[in-house]
Protein backbone atom coordinates (compact mmCIF):
# COMPACT_ATOMS: atom_id res chain seq x y z
CA UNK A 1 0.00 0.00 0.00
CA UNK A 2 0.94 3.74 -0.99
CA UNK A 3 1.84 5.64 1.86
CA UNK A 4 -0.52 8.56 2.06
CA UNK A 5 0.82 12.11 1.45
CA UNK A 6 0.80 15.32 3.40
CA UNK A 7 -1.27 18.20 2.44
CA UNK A 8 -0.54 21.87 3.74
CA UNK A 9 -3.59 24.59 3.47
CA UNK A 10 -3.24 27.90 4.89
CA UNK A 11 -4.36 31.03 4.38
CA UNK A 12 -5.68 34.16 6.07
CA UNK A 13 -8.32 34.16 8.33
CA UNK A 14 -11.94 34.91 6.90
CA UNK A 15 -10.39 33.39 2.99
CA UNK A 16 -13.28 30.71 3.74
CA UNK A 17 -10.89 27.42 4.19
CA UNK A 18 -13.53 26.13 6.67
CA UNK A 19 -15.88 25.83 3.72
CA UNK A 20 -13.58 24.69 1.42
CA UNK A 21 -12.27 21.77 3.41
CA UNK A 22 -15.70 20.86 4.62
CA UNK A 23 -16.78 20.08 0.84
CA UNK A 24 -13.43 19.16 0.31
CA UNK A 25 -14.15 16.49 2.59
CA UNK A 26 -17.42 15.40 1.66
CA UNK A 27 -17.77 11.41 0.61
CA UNK A 28 -13.71 11.11 1.06
CA UNK A 29 -12.61 8.41 3.66
CA UNK A 30 -9.12 8.35 2.08
CA UNK A 31 -8.42 11.76 3.19
CA UNK A 32 -7.47 12.63 7.25
CA UNK A 33 -8.46 16.08 8.31
CA UNK A 34 -5.64 16.48 11.45
CA UNK A 35 -7.63 17.97 14.64
CA UNK A 36 -5.15 19.98 15.90
CA UNK A 37 -4.40 21.26 19.73
CA UNK A 38 -5.00 24.92 20.02
CA UNK A 39 -5.44 27.11 23.58
CA UNK A 40 -7.99 29.28 21.87
CA UNK A 41 -11.57 29.01 23.25
CA UNK A 42 -13.96 27.33 21.82
CA UNK A 43 -16.66 29.29 19.00
CA UNK A 44 -20.54 28.98 19.38
CA UNK A 45 -20.94 25.15 17.46
CA UNK A 46 -17.23 24.00 17.79
CA UNK A 47 -17.02 20.52 19.29
CA UNK A 48 -14.10 19.21 21.27
CA UNK A 49 -12.16 16.69 19.15
CA UNK A 50 -13.71 17.69 15.86
CA UNK A 51 -12.95 20.97 15.17
CA UNK A 52 -10.16 21.27 18.10
CA UNK A 53 -8.52 19.31 20.66
CA UNK A 54 -9.19 22.43 23.12
CA UNK A 55 -6.65 22.44 25.78
CA UNK A 56 -5.32 24.64 28.97
CA UNK A 57 -1.60 26.47 28.00
CA UNK A 58 -0.17 24.12 30.63
CA UNK A 59 -1.84 20.81 28.89
CA UNK A 60 -0.32 22.83 25.60
CA UNK A 61 3.28 23.45 26.86
CA UNK A 62 3.33 19.69 28.33
CA UNK A 63 2.73 18.43 24.52
CA UNK A 64 5.66 20.61 23.30
CA UNK A 65 7.95 19.26 26.04
CA UNK A 66 7.27 15.91 25.26
CA UNK A 67 8.02 16.80 21.46
CA UNK A 68 4.15 15.43 20.35
CA UNK A 69 3.47 18.03 18.11
CA UNK A 70 4.83 17.84 14.63
CA UNK A 71 4.78 21.89 14.37
CA UNK A 72 3.23 24.97 16.53
CA UNK A 73 2.78 28.93 16.77
CA UNK A 74 1.18 31.50 18.11
CA UNK A 75 -1.63 33.15 16.43
CA UNK A 76 -3.55 36.57 17.88
CA UNK A 77 -2.34 35.36 21.01
CA UNK A 78 -3.63 31.78 21.12
CA UNK A 79 -1.48 28.90 20.32
CA UNK A 80 -1.95 26.13 17.99
CA UNK A 81 -0.38 23.02 16.75
CA UNK A 82 -0.32 19.79 15.02
CA UNK A 83 -0.15 16.09 16.68
CA UNK A 84 2.48 14.29 15.05
CA UNK A 85 1.41 10.86 16.21
CA UNK A 86 -2.00 10.73 14.65
CA UNK A 87 -0.54 12.42 11.20
CA UNK A 88 1.90 9.79 10.84
CA UNK A 89 -1.17 6.84 11.81
CA UNK A 90 -3.02 8.37 8.82
CA UNK A 91 -0.14 8.62 6.40
CA UNK A 92 1.14 4.19 7.09
CA UNK A 93 -2.94 4.14 6.51
CA UNK A 94 -2.35 5.08 2.92
CA UNK A 95 -4.83 8.01 3.81
CA UNK A 96 -3.54 12.21 2.88
CA UNK A 97 -3.29 14.13 5.56
CA UNK A 98 -4.76 17.86 5.67
CA UNK A 99 -3.03 20.33 8.08
CA UNK A 100 -5.32 23.25 8.36
CA UNK A 101 -2.45 25.37 9.59
CA UNK A 102 -0.64 29.29 9.28
CA UNK A 103 2.25 30.25 7.74
CA UNK A 104 4.78 29.89 10.55
CA UNK A 105 3.54 25.98 11.35
CA UNK A 106 3.64 25.40 7.65
CA UNK A 107 7.16 26.90 7.27
CA UNK A 108 8.05 24.07 10.55
CA UNK A 109 6.43 21.51 8.65
CA UNK A 110 8.52 22.16 5.09
CA UNK A 111 11.93 22.19 7.10
CA UNK A 112 11.44 19.00 8.66
CA UNK A 113 9.69 17.49 6.12
CA UNK A 114 10.42 18.95 2.98
CA UNK A 115 8.07 16.13 0.99
CA UNK A 116 4.93 18.23 2.30
CA UNK A 117 2.89 19.91 -0.30
CA UNK A 118 2.12 23.23 0.76
CA UNK A 119 -1.14 24.81 -0.72
CA UNK A 120 -2.17 28.60 -0.41
CA UNK A 121 -5.76 29.74 -0.70
CA UNK A 122 -6.24 33.49 -1.67
CA UNK A 123 -9.43 35.71 -1.34
CA UNK A 124 -10.18 37.13 -4.65
CA UNK A 125 -9.44 40.18 -3.45
CA UNK A 126 -7.93 42.65 0.29
CA UNK A 127 -11.64 44.11 0.17
CA UNK A 128 -13.57 40.39 0.15
CA UNK A 129 -11.28 39.49 3.00
CA UNK A 130 -12.07 42.49 4.68
CA UNK A 131 -15.60 42.12 4.06
CA UNK A 132 -15.72 38.12 4.81
CA UNK A 133 -13.61 38.55 8.24
CA UNK A 134 -16.31 41.56 9.25
CA UNK A 135 -19.50 39.85 8.44
CA UNK A 136 -18.52 36.39 9.59
CA UNK A 137 -18.99 38.07 13.38
CA UNK A 138 -17.61 35.61 15.37
CA UNK A 139 -14.73 37.98 16.39
CA UNK A 140 -14.45 40.96 18.18
CA UNK A 141 -13.50 44.36 16.40
CA UNK A 142 -9.91 44.19 17.98
CA UNK A 143 -9.72 40.73 17.18
CA UNK A 144 -10.53 40.66 13.25
CA UNK A 145 -8.39 44.28 13.03
CA UNK A 146 -5.22 41.34 14.43
CA UNK A 147 -6.41 39.00 11.94
CA UNK A 148 -6.60 41.23 9.06
CA UNK A 149 -2.64 42.71 10.16
CA UNK A 150 -1.37 39.01 10.28
CA UNK A 151 -3.74 38.28 7.00
CA UNK A 152 -1.43 41.09 5.58
CA UNK A 153 1.62 39.48 5.97
CA UNK A 154 0.66 36.02 5.08
CA UNK A 155 -0.48 37.20 1.51
CA UNK A 156 3.28 38.65 1.84
CA UNK A 157 4.78 35.07 2.81
CA UNK A 158 2.59 33.11 -0.02
CA UNK A 159 5.30 33.28 -2.63
CA UNK A 160 6.98 29.99 -0.53
CA UNK A 161 4.03 27.96 -1.34
CA UNK A 162 3.80 25.60 -4.18
CA UNK A 163 0.49 25.85 -5.32
CA UNK A 164 -2.38 28.98 -5.10
CA UNK A 165 -5.39 28.41 -5.00
CA UNK A 166 -8.12 31.46 -5.49
CA UNK A 167 -11.28 31.08 -3.49
CA UNK A 168 -13.13 33.14 -5.81
CA UNK A 169 -16.36 30.55 -5.64
CA UNK A 170 -16.11 27.51 -3.24
CA UNK A 171 -16.22 25.23 -5.74
CA UNK A 172 -13.40 26.47 -7.83
CA UNK A 173 -11.08 26.15 -4.85
CA UNK A 174 -12.43 22.73 -4.78
CA UNK A 175 -11.43 22.08 -8.02
CA UNK A 176 -8.43 22.96 -7.86
CA UNK A 177 -6.92 21.28 -4.53
CA UNK A 178 -8.43 18.13 -5.58
CA UNK A 179 -6.86 18.71 -9.40
CA UNK A 180 -3.39 19.25 -7.06
CA UNK A 181 -3.39 16.49 -4.95
CA UNK A 182 -4.00 14.18 -7.97
CA UNK A 183 -0.99 15.41 -9.76
CA UNK A 184 0.81 14.89 -6.89
CA UNK A 185 0.10 11.72 -6.40
CA UNK A 186 1.37 10.83 -10.12
CA UNK A 187 4.75 11.60 -9.44
CA UNK A 188 7.30 9.16 -10.75
CA UNK A 189 8.23 8.18 -7.22
CA UNK A 190 4.52 7.50 -6.30
CA UNK A 191 4.44 5.29 -9.77
CA UNK A 192 7.83 3.49 -8.68
CA UNK A 193 6.67 0.39 -8.16
CA UNK A 194 5.36 0.11 -11.79
CA UNK A 195 8.61 1.00 -13.31
CA UNK A 196 10.36 -0.76 -11.27
CA UNK A 197 8.23 -4.45 -12.37
CA UNK A 198 8.77 -3.95 -15.67
CA UNK A 199 12.78 -3.84 -14.71
CA UNK A 200 12.94 -0.45 -16.88
CA UNK A 201 15.56 1.81 -15.40
CA UNK A 202 15.10 4.80 -13.42
CA UNK A 203 14.53 7.59 -15.44
CA UNK A 204 16.18 11.23 -13.63
CA UNK A 205 16.01 14.62 -14.67
CA UNK A 206 19.68 14.88 -15.18
CA UNK A 207 19.61 10.99 -17.39
CA UNK A 208 16.73 12.68 -19.32
CA UNK A 209 18.12 16.52 -19.70
CA UNK A 210 21.52 14.70 -20.89
CA UNK A 211 20.17 13.03 -23.47
P1 LIG B 1 -8.94 29.88 13.90
O1 LIG B 1 -8.76 30.49 15.27
O2 LIG B 1 -9.58 30.86 12.96
O3 LIG B 1 -9.63 28.55 13.96
O4 LIG B 1 -7.48 29.60 13.33
C1 LIG B 1 -6.54 30.62 13.26
C2 LIG B 1 -5.37 30.17 12.40
O5 LIG B 1 -4.68 29.10 13.04
C3 LIG B 1 -5.78 29.66 11.04
O6 LIG B 1 -4.96 30.27 10.07
C4 LIG B 1 -5.51 28.17 11.09
O7 LIG B 1 -5.11 27.65 9.83
C5 LIG B 1 -4.36 28.14 12.07
N1 LIG B 1 -4.18 26.84 12.71
C6 LIG B 1 -5.12 25.93 13.06
N2 LIG B 1 -4.55 24.84 13.59
C7 LIG B 1 -3.21 25.05 13.55
C8 LIG B 1 -2.07 24.26 13.94
O8 LIG B 1 -2.15 23.13 14.41
N3 LIG B 1 -0.86 24.82 13.75
C9 LIG B 1 -0.69 26.06 13.22
N4 LIG B 1 0.55 26.51 13.06
N5 LIG B 1 -1.73 26.82 12.83
C10 LIG B 1 -2.97 26.32 12.99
Amino acid sequence: MQRGKTFIISGPSGVGKSTVLHELFQGRDDLYFSVSATTRSPREGEVDGVHYHFLSAARFRELIEADALLEYAEYVGSFYGTPKKLVDRAMDEGKDVILDIEVQGALQVAAKRPETVRIFIAPPSWQELERRLVERGTDSPDKVQKRLLRARTELQTAGVYDYFVINDTVENAVREINAIMLAEHCKPADRMDILNESGAETPTRTSLSSR
